[in-house]
Order: structure tokens, then C-alpha cells, then sequence
């Protein structure tokens, strides 16, 4: 701190006296430079809904037959981070004494949202809103008032709570179409990409009769003849994976909203045999991955010279866990890490470590999901780790819940300003060790870009 202040007086100084400073000839000290030093350019937040340690783990042993052995696994920061909602709390002496314990007091993912988005605690279902129905201002909001660009991208329904509490204010999340109309018309973003298509069914079948419940039928009508978002600042739509795809490369509008041609997400509610093991029942291929998603999103966003703000979830890892199904679990896990790789190959290509902040994490635990024969013995609780069988192998691993839970989550962050982090250690875990808090991420970002 100290020597940041004694730079901004050199640099103030010479902006003054209007003379050419020698540190100014010497160093790239320049306004813009320390902004650059102090200030993410580009935030990138990566959520695995419903994603607990098991579950990150779970596609490491499909994949590799060890833990950990994803790249992110490696950054610099690793931290585990508490979920709870308004009024609640985490204790990590009763997590481990109590097998229950964390099957009580669970956030949703809208209050989740609301924390990771706008550094407030909320009650569950809302979005953007404290506890008195106050609108507080979101990390998407901040960006744009910084002149970035920001999006929001999920492999589930583009309105569901996740995407929403990054970029609205409403007090019901399930007030779904009038969600979409504010998404669309209220300029916090420039990109939207997700599910949610009235004119498909859940395998991307063509539908008869068009289903308007994610998207009111005018709104929808509005993104196809291009006149949301006025004239100002339009809407582009696109739909095919061809068109995801090409949206990779080349030049990209600055605007785009991407409704994937499927009901309500990509690839977990398919039909076919949902507790077969990962990859034996065949995909959709008519909706993009989370990577080309995520490469797409990125063409766009990076237009900005300012930089951007993106959340990227993989919002079924929390579907398939709901449901208790291990194999479309590994599947998402799969699909989410992709988009991990994807993310971090645009940064050694597009970018750098030095000017772009990456954030992956999750907005709870979903499932309770242990190692075999846990649960409650007379005594103490038994809290197994899942069992590797292998590459290519469904790990051992035991389902205790169908609902989330309030259990920490796994914290990943490299980049600019990422051991920030660091400093917001508010406990230390038994077993996940030192945890900050969900809301620690959009104030942390807050005063990274306010350069304090
Ligand atoms: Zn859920």
C-alpha cells in the first residue's frame, strides 16, 4: 500500500508540474498502467451449481484415476468457501461431529447468486434484492459502470437463478418471463447464453406447440426481428450449434443473446437411461458444449479495450445431482472442466495471467454426496472419501440427500489480484481447511477494481 502511494504521488506530480518525471521515461508508470496494476481488466467467475468437493473430485477419478489432476487444481489459491444464506452460518466443529448437520440451513442458488454477485447476504429465492427488497448493485452492473463488458452463460435455462442473480433484481426467482424481459431490456449485459427455447423439448426435438415459460412470446418475438435492446444497442440472436461455433473466431457483434435450441438444458435431461453410467447414453448434438459456449462468449465480450465480466456455470451439475444421478453428474463435471480449459487457453492466447482474474467455484453443495458406508455411527459421524475405481470408472461414492446442502465448497482463483482471496479468510475447516465466505468474491472485485 505504501509504495502504491508513493507511486500514485510520482505519477500525480508529473501529471501536475506537467513535466516529463524520470520515473515516467523509466517505468511504464502511467495512470493507466497503475489502474492496470491494481485493477483486474477481465473477471472471470466459473460455477459448478451444486458442485461440493466430492463432486469436483468424482470427475477427477473418472477421468484420471486420481485427485486432483485438473489444471485448475494447481492455481495458486485454493480455499474452500461457505454458502450459507441471510441469518445462517457454518460451523466447522458441528460439520464434523454431526452427519446431519449440513443437511440444514442450505442456501438456494438465487440467494447464492445474490451473495457471490453483490457481496449482500439474502434470503432464499431472491435475486439482487437485500433483506429490506433494496436492489444492490451487481458485479455485472459495476463492470458496464467501469465501461467493460459483461455476460452470463449456463448450460441450463439462461433465467434460472444462477444467470439471473448476476444481472436483475426480483424478489421471486420464479417470476421467470419477467425475469427475461429485464435480462434482455435492462443493459446490465451484452452477452446471454443458455437454454430455455420455447420451440424445443428437453431431447431438442422440435416442438408442436411453443412452450413460453422461460421467454415471454413478445420478448421472443422482439430477439428474432432484432429490436431488442433498441436500436441503440441491439440484440444478436443466435440458436444453432453451428452458429455457437462460429462465433468462436472472426469478428463477433458486440451484442448477443444465445438461446440454445433445447428445452432446459443441454444435455442432463435427455432421454434415455439417467443412472447409466457416464457417456452410455448418445448426446444431443444439436446444442453447443459449455466450451464452445464459453469460447463464443468470449469472442464477444473481448471486444470491449476495457475488458469484461463473465459468470459461466455448468448449471446441471446441480440437476444431475438432485436427482442422485452419478454418471450425468461426471458428464457435467466433464463438460464444466472443458470449459475450464477453454477459458484458460484463451488466456494464453488472448490474454494473460497479469490482466485477467479466474474465480471457479460453487454456489453449494447438492446431494450430500460422501464415500461408501458414511453417515451416522452411535459414536461420531463417518464422513468417507468417494473410492477411485479407475479411468473410465464410476468412483464409489454414496448419495445422503436430495437437496442441497449447507457444506463448504471447493475455491479456485489465479490471476490478477487473486491472492486478494487470501485476506478474507473468515475460519478454518478440520477437513477443507481455511474457507472465506460466498460474499467475499463480489467484494473482493469490488475493491480490486476500485484499485484500493
Ligand atoms: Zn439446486
Amino acid at each position: 500500500m505504501l509504495i502504491r502511494n508513493i507511486l500514485l504521488g510520482l505519477i500525480l506530480f508529473g501529471g501536475i508540474c506537467g513535466c516529463s518525471s524520470p520515473a515516467k521515461q523509466t517505468s511504464p508508470l502511467t495512470p493507466s498502467s497503475l489502474a492496470h496494476r491494481s485493477s483486474p481488466k477481465n473477471v472471470i467467475i466459473m460455477i459448478a451449481d451444486g458442485g461440493g468437493f466430492n463432486h469436483y473430485k468424482s470427475a477427477d477419478y473418472y477421468n484420471c484415476g486420481r485427485s486432483p489432476c485438473q489444471p485448475y487444481e494447481d492455481f495458486p489459491v485454493r480455499l474452500a468457501m461457505s454458502t450459507y444464506p441471510y441469518g445462517g452460518s457454518y460451523n466447522a466443529n458441528l460439520t464434523w461431529r454431526s452427519f446431519n448437520y449440513v443437511d440444514k440451513g442450505a442456501t438456494d442458488s438465487a440467494a447464492a447468486a445474490t451473495a457471490m454477485a453483490t457481496g449482500v447476504k439474502t434470503h432464499n429465492k431472491t435475486l439482487g434484492l437485500d433483506t429490506n427488497d433494496h436492489p444492490v448493485l451487481n458485479l455485472s452492473e459495476r463492470a458496464k459502470q467501469l465501461g467493460k463488458a459483461a455476460g452470463v452463460i449456463t448450460t441450463v435455462f439462461f433465467d434460472d437463478a444462477t444467470p439471473a442473480g448476476f444481472v436483475i433484481h426480483n424478489g421471486a426467482r420464479g417470476n421467470l418471463t419477467r425475469i427475461a424481459d429485464d435480462m434482455v431490456n435492462n443493459n446490465s449485459v451484452d452477452c446471454i447464453m443458455g437454454a430455455g427455447h420455447p420451440f424445443y423439448d428437453s431431447d431438442g426435438r422440435p416442438l408442436q406447440e411453443p412452450n413460453y415459460r422461460y421467454i415471454s412470446e413478445e420478448t421472443w418475438a422482439a430477439l428474432k426481428n432484432g429490436s431488442a435492446g433498441g436500436s441503440a444497442n441491439p440484440w444478436t440472436l443466435v440458436q444453432t450449434r453451428a452458429e455457437f461455433q462460429a462465433l468462436a473466431t472472426g469478428k463477433a457483434p458486440n451484442r448477443v443473446f444465445g438461446l440454445i435450441q433445447v428445452y432446459d438444458t443441454t444435455q442432463q435431461k435427455r432421454s434415455g437411461d439417467a443412472f447409466a453410467d457416464p457417456y452410455q447414453v448418445p448426446f444431443t448434438q444439436t446444442v453447443p458444449t459449455l466450451a464452445e459456449m464459453t469460447n463464443a462468449a468470449l469472442n464477444v465480450l473481448d471486444n470491449d479495450p476495457n475488458g469484461f465480466f463473465i459468470m459461466i456455470e455448468g448449471g446441471a451439475v446441480d440437476w444431475a445431482a438432485h436427482a442422485n444421478e452419478s454418471g450425468r453428474l461426471i458428464e457435467e463435471m466433464d463438460d464444466f472442466n472443458k470449459s475450464i480449459e477453454a477459458v484458460i487457453r484463451w488466456i494464453d492466447t488472448n490474454s494473460s495471467w497479469n490482466e485477467t482474474l479466474v474465480i471457479i467455484t460453487a454456489d453449494h453443495e447438492t446431494g450430500h454426496l460422501t464415500g461408501p458406508n458414511s453417515g451416522q455411527m452411535p459414536e461420531s459421524p463417518a464422513i468417507n472419501d468417494i473410492i477411485s475405481n479407475g479411468p473410465g470408472k464410476l468412483p464409489a461414492m454414496e448419495w445422503h440427500s436430495k437437496n442441497h446442502t449447507n457444506s463448504l465448497v471447493p475455491f479456485f482463483a489465479k490471476g490478477r489480484g487473486a491472492e486478494q482471496f487470501t485476506e478474507t479468510i473468515d475460519g478454518n475447516d478440520p477437513l477443507r481447511g481455511p474457507y472465506i465466505d460466498n460474499t467475499d468474491i463480489a467484494n473482493t472485485i469490488f475493491t480490486l477494481w476500485d484499485g484500493k
